[in-house]
Order: structure tokens, then C-alpha cells, then sequence
């Protein structure tokens, strides 16, 4: 049997995985959703945890996603994840959501309570956990560029970090106007002077060189959100020049290896990391989540490296 299943088999109340041993009550949603390491370590968290239920792969098509989602209930899931491209269809889809679903147009995990889907986003908190652990700062402190802020990951961290009330937040994008129009939105979370100096707060530039320069003397964190760097023959997002020891580094690109950008931080004493760590804490928020109980960390994170 394949482990990709339909959204046809949560229409037909779920049968198809009630059979299945454990059982499936949990899911990710995407199109496409083949590449998903999702299944691999939630199912670890859920077999450490004692948990008899598995989680799978569902295709589900744009115009299938209204009523794949409201299926839930009938097919007894206690939830799912869902990935590109259903974030803003299920906030709309869910009963109600939380407020930084609400504000970042996107919800990556929906909890089941009877008839009712309750929808959150744990992409932002997850990112702040991935600071944590990987560079011992809380957001707050931090100032931070944010490369790609103009996508999907982008927004869902630029959200985060102004309602973390970050110190500062550039905005970089390659089409400058998606930073400026996320400058504008975010505005009103940047309005006090935190900050004692002649320096904005919140600032959106376009990709270039010059600006990026001009920025990087105030700033301590440095984030790609972009897509540049999943292909190892992707051109450098910030000529290695410019990145300095005093920085650090965090490439939300999920990739195995090191990409590009944390090579050329590291070569340059920057402390760098990459984007599995995001991965792993949106995935434990979740488990949190649907179970109210804290998420086995060190299995997720084990199935994880080897998936
Ligand atoms: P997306 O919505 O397609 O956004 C792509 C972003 O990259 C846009 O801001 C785009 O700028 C920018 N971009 C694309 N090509 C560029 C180039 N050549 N130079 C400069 N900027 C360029 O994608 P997404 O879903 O946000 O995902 C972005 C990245 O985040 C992916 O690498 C993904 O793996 C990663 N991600 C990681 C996690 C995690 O948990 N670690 C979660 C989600 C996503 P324009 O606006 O100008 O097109």
C-alpha cells in the first residue's frame, strides 16, 4: 500500500484509516506532500510516547481542501498538520484560530474538539525555540535581518518576531515592495523606542548589496526565509565579506548538509545554523498541542536526522 493516502479515504468516514494498526489519527496535508518528514518523526514522538495512533501523508488538492478539513471529525483524527499550499485555506476553514494564525494569514496545525477545528501556527514559536536552543538568545533581544521576507516562511517569522517585540527587524526582499507592504503591517508593534539611538526599528530594503551593507552594522541575527540555498549550485544570498564574527546565522532552509550561507558564516566565525531545528520545534509545538503534554524531543529529533 502506498503511504500517500487520498483525501477520497477521509471522505468515506475515515475507514480506510480506522483499519489501519495503530490506527491513523493524525495527518499532514499538502500538494505536494511526498517529500514531508513530517510522518517520520511525529510517528517516533507518538511510539515514545505510548501513544496507539499513527500519522500520515494525504494529497489533498486545493479544491479538495474545505472538505478534506471538515472531515476530520467523521474520520476520528484528533488533528493534522498542513503544508504548502493549504495555510491560508485552512485558516479559513477552521472554526476559530489563534491570534498569531490569525495575524500571520496561516495555520500549520489543526486540533479536532468534537465537531469544532481550532487552528494555530507553530512556524513562528517553533522559530523561536530554534533560536533558543541553537544560539542561547531569545528574539526579543535580537536584532534581526530577515532575507525573503516576502514568502510564505518569511512572513510567518517576520509575524513572530514583532509580536515578540523584537529590538529591531530589517526586512529584505528580492520584490522590494512585498518588505515595504510587511513594514507597513507591522508597524504599530514597532512604534516605542526600545532602542536609544538614530536607527530605525523596523526596516524594509530591497536585495541589494548596498543596503544590505548599510543594515548589517545593526543587526546580530541574520535569517534567510528565502528559497536561495536548498541547491547546493545556489549563488550566495550575502557575499561572504560581509558576514562578521559578531553574527550570528540561521538558515531556515531544511537541508541536511550545510548550505552555502552557513559555510560562509562559519568560515568568517560567525556562529550559523540551519533549518531542522525550526523543523523539529513547529513539529513538537504540535504534539503539544494535540496532546497537552510536552513533545518527546529527543526521539523526534533522532527520527529526524535519520528521515
Ligand atoms: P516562498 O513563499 O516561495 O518564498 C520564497 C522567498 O524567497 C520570497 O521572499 C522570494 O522573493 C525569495 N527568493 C526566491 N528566489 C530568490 C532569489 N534568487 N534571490 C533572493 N530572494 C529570492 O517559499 P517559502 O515557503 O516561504 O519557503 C522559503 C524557504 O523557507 C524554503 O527554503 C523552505 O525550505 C524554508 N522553510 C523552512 C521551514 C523550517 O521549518 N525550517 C519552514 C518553512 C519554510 P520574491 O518575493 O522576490 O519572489
Amino acid at each position: 500500500m502506498s503511504d500517500i493516502f487520498a483525501a477520497s479515504d477521509l471522505l468515506d468516514d475515515g475507514a480506510t484509516f480506522r483499519a489501519l494498526t495503530p490506527p491513523a489519527r493524525l495527518s499532514v496535508f499538502g500538494d505536494p506532500v511526498a517529500h514531508s518528514k513530517s510522518p517520520a518523526f511525529h510517528n517516533a514522538a507518538l511510539r515514545a510516547a505510548g501513544i496507539d495512533a499513527q500519522y500520515v501523508k494525504i494529497h489533498v488538492r486545493p479544491e479538495e481542501a474545505a472538505a478534506a478539513f471538515r472531515a476530520l471529525p467523521g474520520a476520528d483524527f484528533l488533528g493534522t498538520n498542513v503544508t504548502l499550499p493549504h495555510k491560508a485555506a485552512a485558516l479559513a476553514t477552521v472554526d476559530e484560530a489563534d491570534d498569531y494564525a490569525t495575524k500571520s494569514g496561516a495555520v500549520n496545525t489543526v486540533l479536532v474538539q468534537g465537531e469544532r477545528l481550532h487552528g494555530f501556527n507553530t512556524d513562528g514559536p517553533g522559530f523561536v525555540r530554534a533560536i533558543r536552543e541553537e544560539f542561547s538568545a531569545d528574539v526579543r533581544d535580537l536584532r534581526i535581518m530577515l532575507l525573503g521576507a516576502g514568502g510564505g516562511a518569511g512572513r510567518a517569522i517576520a509575524v513572530q518576531c514583532a509580536m515578540e517585540n523584537c529590538e529591531r527587524l530589517v526586512l529584505v526582499n528580492r520584490t522590494a515592495e512585498k518588505a515595504t507592504a510587511l513594514a507597513r503591517e507591522l508597524a504599530p508593534w514597532f512604534r516605542s523606542d526600545r532602542l536609544v539611538g538614530p536607527i530605525d526599528r523596523l526596516a524594509a530594503i530591497p536585495h541589494e548589496l548596498a543596503a544590505i551593507r548599510a543594515q548589517l552594522e545593526h543587526v546580530d541575527l541574520v535569517v534567510n526565509a528565502s528559497a536561495v540555498g536548498m541547491k547546493h549550485s545556489d549563488p550566495a544570498l550575502i557575499p561572504p565579506a560581509l558576514l562578521t564574527a559578531n553574527l550570528m546565522v540561521y538558515d531556515a532552509v531544511y537541508a541536511t548538509g550545510k548550505t552555502r550561507l552557513i559555510l560562509d558564516a562559519e568560515s568568517s566565525g560567525a556562529r550559523a545554523a540551519g533549518g531542522l531545528s525550526m523543523l523539529l520545534h513547529q513539529g513538537a509545538l504540535s504534539f503539544e498541542i494535540w496532546f497537552n503534554r510536552p513533545a518527546p524531543l529527543a526521539a523526534m529529533r533522532a527520527a529526524l536526522l535519520a528521515a
